[in-house]
């Protein structure tokens, strides 16, 4: 059993940055990589609104700097995924993939991650390349002269819709009211292009597929179109598409810690407003895990600082640093 004063768990802008400042307040933090090391960005291309870098970074590239930064001031790194955590009594226990841990303060940047359908299908076949994606920007760039779906009607599903018109020959924007709910300047942006086509008052009931053979003589599942039911009178219809874009918005990953601390009814974590701090002293929440109104780069990084310095103070206060 290995101790330590503060433990981070998630390493997207709020984990990286929690680390930071408790690394260069004497803390020594240990940080839990989590299933996927760098967070969200990992899976964009260009990050244009970080502030710092004018011509804009790779989600990948700013990720990166923002771990070397953390191991310059002597955060240490554990690729290990934490599969339960014990909040009842302290030192708070957490047992990951490797190992048993525990601490003092424990600081949750745990991240949220893309919602599928729950058809079943859908995170199969993202998995397996078999043609079904939630990032735009990553996979965009396969769908070239293609016939493509997007699912949602929020400001995600808008702007991926209008990226993917760069590969795309049409790209159906399949909603499951009459009205989106994306803001105005979006929406006009959307519907006035003409490759974007909506359909209203439909929801995906079923990804239908095809098994295609590869040059290499390998069999690969591909998604050949959608059956789609009327949420308005049931009527099911098929739409031959060989993409799919899933963007109805993101689940907080806050299993670990379902009963011991407070949710809202979406699973977000609740903090206490203006601070960091969760119901239990010395368990502080920040970036996306606890925040579904903001979900940028930059709210995230300036939380996981107020986390560390919430730490810190209530570690000095404690008694357990100084
Ligand atoms: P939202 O929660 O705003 O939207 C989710 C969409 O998916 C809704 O239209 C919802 O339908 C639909 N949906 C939810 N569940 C299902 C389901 N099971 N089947 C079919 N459709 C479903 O998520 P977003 O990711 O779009 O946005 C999250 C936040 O990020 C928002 O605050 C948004 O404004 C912000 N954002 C801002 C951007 C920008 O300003 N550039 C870009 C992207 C996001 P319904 O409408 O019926 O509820």
């Amino acid at each position: 059993m290995s101790h330590h004063k503060v433990i981070v768990i998630g390493t997207g802008p709020a984990g990286y940055t929690a680390a930071l400042y408790a690394s260069r307040a004497n803390l020594a933090p240990l940080v839990f990589e989590g299933v996927q090391p760098g967070g969200q960005l990992t899976i964009t291309t260009e990050v244009e609104n970080y502030p710092g870098f004018k011509h804009g970074i790779p989600g990948p590239a700013l990720m990166d700097e923002m771990r070397e930064q953390v191991l310059r001031f002597g955060t240490e790194l554990k690729a290990e995924t934490v599969l339960s955590a014990s909040l009842g009594a302290r030192p708070f226990a957490l047992t990951t993939d490797k190992g048993d841990y525990t601490c003092d303060a424990l600081i949750i940047a745990t991240g949220a991650s893309a919602r599928w359908l729950g058809l079943g299908r859908d995170e199969e076949l993202s998995r397996s390349g078999g043609g079904v994606s939630a990032c735009a920007t990553c996979d965009g760039f396969f769908y070239r002269g293609k016939e493509i779906a997007v699912v949602g009607g929020g400001d995600t599903a808008v702007e991926e819709a209008v990226f993917l018109t760069k590969f795309a020959s049409k790209v159906h924007l399949i909603h499951r009211r009459d009205r989106l709910r994306a803001s105005k300047a979006m929406q006009d942006r959307a519907l006035a292009n003409e490759k974007i086509h909506p359909i209203w008052n439909q929801g995906v009931a079923e990804i239908l597929t095809s098994v295609l053979e590869t040059p290499l003589g390998d069999k690969i599942e591909k998604i050949r179109a959608l059956k789609l039911q009327n949420t308005v009178d049931g009527t099911l219809s098929e739409l031959p598409v060989e993409g799919l874009f899933v963007a109805i918005g993101h689940q907080p990953n806050t299993g670990l810690f379902s009963g011991q601390l407070p949710m809202d009814e979406t699973g977000y974590l609740q903090v206490e407003k203006g601070s960091t701090r969760t119901p239990i002293a010395g368990v502080f929440a920040c970036g996306d895990v606890q925040d579904h109104t903001y979900r940028q780069a930059i709210t995230a990084a300036g939380s996981g600082c107020m986390a560390a310095i919430d730490a810190e103070r209530w570690l000095v206060n404690e008694g357990l640093a100084e």
